[in-house]
């Protein structure tokens, strides 16, 4: 005979039934076998099934015929029996053993704490708050102890608990607090001078200092200047300075004298940085109206140039220029005049010195008309020798260079600013 399933049976089971429904469908068919729906021997046919057991799928190997699965239920391991304990749940054979002793709420069990014999329902709501399990403190210090030692622990001896600190009042982890009473603003410090004073807020030391203290050695105000000596505050400071004052007239003689060198150092340093040594110099000429009247008032009143040198290791020169003219130019004209300073590489230069020098005065209006002048030097003429020491003599240029009628016109002048531009031919230089 073919083996089937029980819940196959009953036919009027759909096939996706719970296997727990298949006794009832059994019922169901006896029923109607009695209501004779169904021959006898088709009933016997079906009761001699071979089934398997309805737990075949938790596990139970059982397979007989269908009129013994009643019998096997009743010892079967797998199907459900009401707790022992009359609990009221319904478990099966195989896991009432772990129901027992685990999870049955009738259970007796003993707390492993507190050793107090409870039931399993009391012990679920006892456990997790039995005063005496070890438990890790919440503040992570890393201590464990009893639950009920717990809340004093965090109180008082947790080293990660919120405590306040008595100098400032403000809230700190209580294992940073001497980190940071160490810097306290309003820690107590003792003076440093050990004046009367004995402690003070650490924020108010450093006025004390400055200003209170009675100990405190204060340095002469001409300590900058080289004047060693310290003094308490008031009378002994001032009975210094009231004796000292000779000295100390000495002490800042010195002091100006050295800033005076200093000043000149970096003055020549500025003047060598500033230098010009292209070879051409546009010399501005500014508040010419003031300089003009000063020049008539004052004989020979020279403007002298910036030095300026040909080249990067070739003469150096300087023009001037005589704004009331000078020789021939007097009173009408403005002179100009290029004379040779003593340079830094005259020794290496060809002398005399024979470069063609050009004089502008620029035109300053937008069709610029420009006045040129221009020589050669003549190499027989003295100005044009290696100059010795600084020149008194005037050099070489023009007496007349321009007229002041001829200033007047066009934009030669403007802004009451004059452009001169002096010029040497770098094609005829003759430096090494
Ligand atoms: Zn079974
Ligand atoms: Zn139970
Ligand atoms: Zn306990
Ligand atoms: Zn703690
Ligand atoms: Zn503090
Ligand atoms: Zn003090
Ligand atoms: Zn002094």
């Amino acid at each position: 005979m073919e083996r089937i399933h029980c819940c196959q049976i009953a036919g009027s089971a759909p096939e996706c039934a719970p296997e727990g429904d298949a006794i009832g469908s059994i019922k169901s068919y006896v029923s109607r076998r009695r209501t004779k729906e169904i021959p006898e021997a088709t009933e016997n046919d079906i009761m001699s099934s071979i089934v398997f057991c309805i737990h075949h799928k938790e596990g139970c190997k059982w397979s007989d015929q269908l009129r013994r699965l009643k019998g096997h239920l009743q010892t079967c391991k797998h199907d459900a029996t009401p707790c022992t304990n009359l609990c009221g749940a319904q478990i099966p054979r195989v896991l009432m053993e772990d129901h027992l002793k685990y999870t049955c709420p009738l259970r007796r069990t003993r707390c492993e704490f507190c050793g107090q014999d409870l039931s399993g329902s009391d012990m679920e709501s006892h456990s997790g708050c039995c005063p005496l399990e070890p438990i890790y403190c919440e503040n992570k210090c890393g201590h464990k102890l009893q639950r009920r030692q717990l809340a004093k622990h965090k109180t008082n001896e947790c080293t990660k608990r919120l405590v306040s600190c008595r100098y400032c009042l403000l809230q700190y982890v209580a294992d940073t607090l001497p980190t940071h009473q160490a810097k306290c603003s309003r820690a107590p410090v003792p003076c440093p001078n050990r004046c009367e004073l004995t402690s003070l807020p650490r924020e108010e030391l450093e006025s004390h200092l400055k200003d209170h203290c009675g100990s405190m050695l204060n340095a002469c105000p001409f300590k900058e200047a080289g004047c060693r000596f310290k003094g308490l505050r008031g009378a002994s400071l001032e009975r210094h300075l009231e004796e000292s004052s000779q000295q100390h007239l000495v002490l800042m003689c010195t002091v100006v004298s050295r800033q005076q060198n200093q000043i000149t150092s970096l003055k020549n340093a500025l003047i060598k940085m500033s230098i010009n040594y292209s070879g051409t110099l546009i010399w501005k000429v500014t508040d010419f109206t003031a300089k003009l009247a000063e020049a008539r008032s004052k004989d020979g009143m020279e403007l002298i140039s910036p030095p300026f040198y040909t080249s990067q290791f070739g003469y150096k020169l300087q023009a001037s220029l005589f704004l009331n003219g000078n020789g021939t130019g007097e009173n009408s004209h403005v002179s100009i005049y290029i004379k040779i300073l003593p340079g830094d590489y005259d020794a290496l230069l060809r002398w005399p010195f024979a470069h063609s020098v050009a004089f502008t005065l620029f035109d300053q209006s937008e069709k610029a008309c420009n006045i040129v002048e221009s020589f050669v030097p003549d190499p027989t003429w003295e100005n044009f020798q290696r100059p010795s020491k600084e020149p008194d003599s005037l050099g070489f240029g023009f007496p007349r260079f321009v007229s002041h009628e001829t200033l007047k016109k066009r934009q030669y002048i403007k802004d009451d600013t004059m452009y001169v531009r002096i010029k040497v031919d770098p094609s005829k230089i003759v430096a090494v």
